[in-house]
């Protein structure tokens, strides 16, 4: 007996609305896709979905209170807020450079975050 689950593809903002059909554990098709990375969205998403994870972290002695930060690589979509609450923790001091590692192996994902540009001292 075969399943269809839908999701939502965030690869563009055409959203195209995915249908996964399954039979067990295999997917049989994936349908509603207008390009290849719909196919690849759809079948991560039903099995392990993952997302970046963008924000901001304070930062002391900088120009600015905050630090634009992101994930190095997608996250299980799971782990997000976990990671999220932790970075709401950090305190960073200026000078940071772009790709400076700010929190190494978020909650043992293996992904590091990373800043987004850099901020010197004022
Ligand atoms: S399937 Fe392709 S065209 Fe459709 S939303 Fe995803 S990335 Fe965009």
């Amino acid at each position: 007996m075969t399943e269809t689950s839908h999701y939502l593809c965030i690869g563009c903002p055409l959203g195209c609305r995915l249908e996964v059909e399954t039979e067990g554990d295999e997917i049989i098709e994936v349908r509603g896709q207008s390009c290849k990375r719909g196919d690849t969205f759809a079948r991560q998403e039903h099995v392990d979905p993952r997302r970046f994870v963008t924000t901001t972290v304070a930062i002391e002695g900088a120009p600015w209170p905050r630090l634009p930060v992101a994930t190095a690589e997608a996250i299980p979509k799971h782990l997000m807020r976990e990671v999220c609450a932790t970075l709401h923790t950090l305190r960073l001091e200026a000078p940071v450079e772009l790709g400076d590692v700010v929190l190494r192996d978020a909650h043992g994902t293996g992904v590091d975050v990373v800043a987004t540009r850099s901020l010197g001292r004022r």
